[in-house]
Parts: C-alpha cells; sequence; structure tokens
C-alpha cells in the first residue's frame, strides 16, 4: 500500500477568483430588487389566506374532493400549506408523509458530526393545521404505494380517492444526506451512529465532492482538527453543478484546513472493506469510508399508471411547463421537486416556487380555466446556496442567468446550524424542541 497523497494540486482548475467587493454590492442589489415583489407576494397572500378563511365552508367528509400531496418535505410542505389557504369550499388537501416529522436535511452533514443537536431537525407537522380551516386539512402519515386513475394508494391497504395529486416524493438516498427511519426517535439514532462511527475513526475517506460530501469533511475536519479526512471527487471541479468560482473557493478553504483533495478519481469501494481502489492501481485504507453520492429519485409510484412520464436515464418524473405529469391522460396529476424533471435547480427554494405554480394550476382547473400558469426557473436566485465549510465559515454562492458568479464569504454560522430559526418558519412551537431537549 502506498503512502497517503496530502493534495492532488494539479487537479484544482487553477484560475483564480478571489472574493470581489463588488459581489457585495450584488448581493445587496439582487436582495433588494427582490424584496419589494417578494413582500408584495408574501402580503397578497396573506390577505387571500384572510379572506379564504371567512368563506371557506366546512361540509361533510363525503361531500369533498381531495388534493392528495405525496411527500411533506420543502415541496409538500409548501403545496400543502397553500392548498390550505386556497382551496374553495367542497375541497381539502391531504398529506400523505411516511415520516413523523419534517426531516430538515440541510442540517444532517453538520448533525452527523456534532452530537447534541440531532432532535433540532426533525420539525413537527403541527404548523400545517394551524390556523387551516375546520376540514380542510388532513395528514396521513403512511406510504404511498401507488398511484391509480383514481386512487393513492397507502401501505396500510387504505385507498385515498383524488381529484388532483402532486407527486411530491423528493429522492432517497443514506446518511448522511437522508435517514431511512420513519420515526424521528429512530432517525435521531442514525444521526448519533454516524457521529460515534466518525468520532472512533481517525483516518476518514469521503466520497463525493457535492454540497453534502464537502459540508460533511469540513464539518468533521474542524470538529476533530486530528483527524485525516480525505475528500474524493470524480471531477476535476468540486460541487460541478455550480460554476468554478466556488470549486476554487471550496478547494482553498478545504486544503488550507489540512483536508486531503482528491479530484478526478472513481475508486472502487469493496462494500465490506475499508479499502479504496484507485484507476492507477493504488490502494489506501481508512479506518471509515463515506459515500456521499447519488440521490434515486423516488417516482415508482407512477411506474405502472404511466410509464412513459418516467425518465429512462434519470427515473425522474417527466412534467410539462405546468407541472403536470407528461401524460396527456392524467392532467390531474402534478410533479415538482427534486423528483421531477421541472428543468430548475435540485433545491429546496425552486420547489417553494414549484409548488406556487401548481396550487395556481389546480385552482385553474377547479374554476375550469385552461390557461394553466408555467414554470420559469429563476436559477439565480432558486439556486442560490449557502454552504456550511467547518464551525462558522459559511459561503454564499449564486451564478446569474448570465453566469455571472457571486460569492460571499462569511464567518457567521453556529454550531446548532441554525435550525431553530426553521421551526419558527415551519410553523412549529420551539418551545416542543426544548421538551424533547429535557425528556432525551
Ligand atoms: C444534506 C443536504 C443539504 C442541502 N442543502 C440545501 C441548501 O442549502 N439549499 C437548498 O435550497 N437546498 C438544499 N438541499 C437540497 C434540498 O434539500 C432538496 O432540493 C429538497 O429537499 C427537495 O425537496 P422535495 O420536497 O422535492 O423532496 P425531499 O426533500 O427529498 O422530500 C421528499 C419527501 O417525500 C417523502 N416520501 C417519499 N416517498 C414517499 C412515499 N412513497 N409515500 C409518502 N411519503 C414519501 C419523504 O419522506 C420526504 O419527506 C440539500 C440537500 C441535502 C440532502
Amino acid at each position: 500500500m502506498s503512502e497517503p497523497v496530502p493534495v492532488i494540486g494539479a487537479n484544482i482548475i487553477s484560475t483564480d477568483y478571489p472574493p470581489m467587493i463588488s459581489d457585495y454590492i450584488l448581493l445587496a442589489l439582487q436582495i433588494l430588487r427582490f424584496l419589494p415583489k417578494f413582500a408584495a407576494t408574501i402580503l397578497n397572500q396573506r390577505i387571500s389566506a384572510f379572506i379564504h378563511k371567512r368563506t371557506y365552508k366546512t361540509l361533510p367528509t363525503d361531500q369533498l374532493k381531495n388534493v392528495v400531496v405525496i411527500g411533506g418535505s420543502f415541496g409538500g410542505y409548501q403545496a400543502v400549506k397553500r392548498l390550505t389557504e386556497t382551496l374553495p369550499t367542497g375541497y381539502r388537501v391531504i398529506l400523505v408523509e411516511k415520516n413523523s416529522h419534517l426531516n430538515y436535511v440541510f442540517a444532517f452533514p453538520r448533525f452527523s458530526v456534532v452530537k447534541g443537536h440531532e432532535q433540532d431537525a426533525f420539525i413537527p407537522y403541527t404548523g400545517l393545521s394551524k390556523g387551516a380551516s375546520e376540514g380542510i386539512f388532513h395528514h396521513v402519515q403512511d406510504t404511498a404505494t401507488q398511484v391509480t386513475e383514481r386512487f393513492v394508494e397507502l401501505k396500510s391497504g387504505e385507498k385515498l380517492e383524488y381529484a388532483y395529486a402532486v407527486i411530491a416524493t423528493g429522492t432517497s438516498s443514506k446518511l448522511p444526506s437522508k435517514v431511512a427511519s420513519t420515526e424521528k426517535e429512530n432517525a435521531r439514532a442514525e444521526l448519533r451512529g454516524m457521529q460515534d462511527k466518525i468520532q472512533e475513526a481517525r483516518r476518514i475517506a469521503i466520497v463525493g465532492g457535492g454540497a453534502v460530501g464537502v459540508e460533511l469533511a469540513s464539518d468533521t475536519k474542524d470538529f476533530y482538527p486530528e483527524k485525516e479526512v480525505t475528500l474524493i471527487h470524480s471531477r476535476a471541479q468540486l460541487l460541478n453543478t455550480f460554476g468554478p468560482r466556488l470549486h476554487n473557493h471550496v478547494a482553498k478553504t478545504l486544503t488550507d484546513m489540512d483536508i486531503t483533495l482528491r479530484l478526478s478519481e472513481r475508486p472502487n469501494i469493496a462494500s465490506q472493506s475499508k479499502i479504496l481502489q484507485f484507476a492507477s492501481g493504488e490502494e489506501q485504507e481508512y479506518d471509515l469510508i463515506i459515500p456521499c453520492t447519488g440521490q434515486r429519485p423516488n417516482s415508482a409510484i407512477i411506474a405502472a399508471l404511466s410509464p412513459a412520464s418516467i425518465s429512462k436515464e434519470t427515473s425522474h418524473v417527466q412534467v410539462k411547463p405546468s407541472l403536470q405529469i407528461l401524460d396527456d391522460r392524467f392532467p390531474q396529476i402534478f410533479s415538482l421537486g427534486d423528483v421531477a424533471a421541472t428543468g430548475g435547480p435540485k433545491m429546496a427554494r425552486a420547489a417553494f416556487f414549484q409548488a406556487e405554480v401548481v396550487i395556481g394550476n389546480i385552482q385553474k382547473l377547479i374554476k375550469g380555466k385552461p390557461d394553466l400558469s408555467v414554470y420559469r426557473p429563476n436559477v439565480a436566485f432558486e439556486g442560490s446556496i449557502k454552504l456550511t465549510l467547518g464551525k462558522t465559515r459559511l459561503a454564499f454562492y449564486s451564478q446569474g442567468n448570465n453566469g455571472r458568479e457571486m460569492l460571499v464569504p462569511s464567518n457567521m454560522g453556529h454550531e446548532d446550524g441554525d435550525v431553530k430559526k426553521q421551526w419558527a418558519f415551519f410553523g412549529a412551537n420551539a418551545k416542543e424542541l426544548e421538551r424533547t431537549k429535557e425528556s432525551s
């Protein structure tokens, strides 16, 4: 076995893009440009929700038509929330979500390393019923197994008849991206298991230099400086769905932290072994190898109904610009977020905007209006990212529709990843979080 390689510097894209002062001005301008429109939209939504609350009439369940939203993460949550504020009398929204709590996955890389905060990443769904008109919202914790022409079928055997269905089932992957458990306590135990493995290992290889791999590598090294951390990526550019400037900033930050970068490498991981085999024949042994690659779209629930609307290459649900599935036989089925090939970034913010298009189009179909709205991604806004690079370092990055990259580093991060703020955003009571902490 050969010696470890400290930095494969030759593979790092060499053009240097230091942070520019104009980026701060650009960021401020972008926020200022966006803020009034955003504030006006929110105000409009609040006023119509207020009026809706006073006009929606509660009917017996057997007189209601269902809009069934499958998946209650970032995309599904927003769709459900807005449907509770907009559906006319005679309709209700049913959320089918397998998890007991909203999994705030942004914090999973951090809570795979740092102990004591993992309960913060599981946000109760109580915010959805808060303020909703009586009878408009129903929540089912179950797994949808199949969507048929009339029903959403559940693992429990229950069948939910729908007038409209929204598939927001996202993607599946392993820790540190997602947990397998659907119950909060088991999910917390999964995160604690990963924390223990990282704590025990001395030599750690992280395979996959996307956002998750980068965040995990930097957190591991920053919280455990004595550990030897290697980040391996199959391409010359880290975070290759973003522009080269983010790569340059991240590569420099990680190498300054003494993390070994191995780029343009796709090593074999023998399943139970701790050895990575590189293309050159070189082998390296680690105490722990953490794969951070691969997200599988959860599209199988419509595979039998509409095989043509599932991409053969990627398994994403193919959608029209109206976000209806790409099958003219089923105009009542929509899809959004990471499971869908929407043309937008695979980011939570994009899923939020897509939800607004979907709920608008459901209203139009209910009213018999044929002119459906289309989803046009605003990549500069929806594709921007706040990346953590260790305990407190952050990088705000966005690429304008004209390709101009904007990068603003900061040192204002917190150990708990500021998750508590998200509880308020999702309408959950942070006091519940304190109670959870006391009882654990
Ligand atoms: C570690 C990490 C960090 C990230 N950081 C950022 C960031 O900083 N900014 C950003 O914008 N984006 C970020 N992302 C991407 C963002 O999380 C995704 O774009 C977003 O989660 C997509 O939301 P979604 O609702 O489409 O799907 P998902 O979040 O994948 O959720 C799908 C939901 O559907 C449920 N579900 C699936 N199948 C079924 C079924 N059959 N029945 C019932 N329920 C089902 C799942 O339980 C889940 O709750 C990050 C992702 C990860 C993994």
